[in-house]
């Protein structure tokens, strides 16, 4: 195994750190204090090409290895989470699920919007009574001969109102009404019959939307359907969700390495009863296990980045054990990490003039958004002990 990386990614990598610390770090506040979309920082990005960098040659993209998109939201959710989960969902999540499985037209159309618009496709699932239990989703497209009629509610939907490409996971009924069980259709915002309804006032991460989608009789076209396999369909569709589970895990790594680089400056010169923060043993046994945390959270990112298998066009999908095994580790070790950056800076940790506080609520979603900690226990368990 080598952990060196090569020319290229430390370029990638360099680049990505001063855009985060020159262009990004100074407004962070802003999109939270403000619930305010970044547009500008989506233009600076799609302008670096750090957008749709997993985009196949085919549709115009650079065709990057996972591990490259995982080192670059590494580095800008250091100085702003709400940045880089944009950069997990210009390049992940329904960007991949498409990219491997849609229409060449589909691919061809969507890859044009994320590297000519910078849009930022979201991906439909959870519904009211349907979330780690999405197999419980009513969303349904009903086919005609000349299109499908969407009916059904989505929530938390990350982008909702924003994001131009929607994939949306619904039961999919054929003419005669059979249910071919859950596929993807796409829906465009502004189609009639899409109406965004209630946006959450969330926690954290308060930069990007997080919306309801209501579907009334809404007809796409034929030619909008992504998968629809009764047997394959959906898992495939969750599968593709492996690498968003990956991405999400870089965002929660850059946020915890960025609270411990401020806390360990801070111990650097803060000083307590005539010493240095950094000269009491219990302080810096605090920041000894975040530096470990960060370590173990880093190898199994990079571990289930590096091994990711190739599906169609290329696009990578990391294995759902080790994608999972990732997710709820770094959920869990970056939001402690966070916690303890904090802990250091004492009442001023606790203010919003620092950027700790909103890092720690923006860290805290990781062990809930792109399925839970549980949930990813539920699947390392049944790779332990398979179903029959
Ligand atoms: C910021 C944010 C962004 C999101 N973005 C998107 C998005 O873009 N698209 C999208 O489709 N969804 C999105 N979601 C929704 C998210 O995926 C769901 O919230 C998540 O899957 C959990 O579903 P739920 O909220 O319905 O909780 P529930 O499923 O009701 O779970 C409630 C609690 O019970 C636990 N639980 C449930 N079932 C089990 C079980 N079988 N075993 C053990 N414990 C269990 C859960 O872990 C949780 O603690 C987002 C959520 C957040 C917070």
């Amino acid at each position: 195994m080598d952990f060196q990386l090569n020319e290229s990614q430390k370029e990638l990598v360099a680049l990505a750190d001063r855009l985060g610390r020159e262009e990004f770090a100074a407004k962070a506040a802003r999109w939270d204090e403000n619930h305010e979309y970044p547009h500008e920082n989506v233009e600076v990005l799609r302008k670096a090409g750090l957008l749709g960098m997993t985009i196949p040659k085919a549709f115009g993209g650079p065709e990057r290895p996972l591990i490259d998109v995982v080192l670059v939201i590494e580095q800008i959710a250091k100085y702003c989470g709400v940045t880089a989960r944009i950069v997990v969902e210009t390049n992940m999540g329904a960007l991949g699920a498409i990219m491997a499985y849609g229409t060449p037209e589909q691919q061809k159309e969507v890859a044009r919007r994320v590297l000519e618009d910078g849009d930022k496709p979201a991906i439909g699932m959870t519904e009211p009574n349907a979330g780690t239990d999405l197999v419980a989703l009513t969303t349904t497209a009903r086919e005609t001969d000349d299109g499908y009629i969407i009916n059904g509610v989505k929530h938390w939907i990350t982008g909702g109102g924003i994001s131009k490409t929607n994939l949306i996971f619904a039961r999919i009924i054929d003419r005669d009404g059979q249910d071919h069980g859950i596929g993807g259709v796409l829906v465009d915002l502004g189609t009639p019959g899409f109406a965004i309804g209630h946006v959450e006032s969330a926690m954290g991460l308060r930069g990007i939307p997080e919306a309801e989608l209501i579907f009334t009789d809404c007809k796409v076209p034929l030619t909008n359907l992504v998968l629809r396999d009764a047997k394959e369909g959906f898992k495939k569709l969750m599968n593709g969700y492996n690498a968003q589970r990956v991405g999400a895990s870089a965002v929660a790594l850059g946020l915890a390495q960025g609270a411990h680089e401020l806390a360990v400056d801070y111990m650097n010169t803060r000083e307590a009863t005539g010493q240095k923060l950094k000269d009491f043993q219990g302080l810096a046994w605090i920041a000894a296990e975040g530096d470990m945390r960060l370590d173990a959270a880093r190898l199994l990112i990079y571990r289930a980045a590096c091994n990711a298998v190739h599906l169609p066009n290329n696009v990578m999908l990391p294995e759902m054990r080790e994608a999972s095994i990732a997710k709820a580790f770094v959920g869990h070790e970056s939001f402690e990490c966070v916690s303890d950056s904090l802990q250091m800076f004492g009442a001023a940790g606790y203010s919003a003039s620092l950027p700790l506080e909103r890092m720690l609520r923006d860290v805290r979603m990781f062990q809930i958004g792109g399925g839970t900690t549980q949930a990813q226990l539920n699947m390392i368990a049944r790779s332990i002990f398979p179903r029959r």
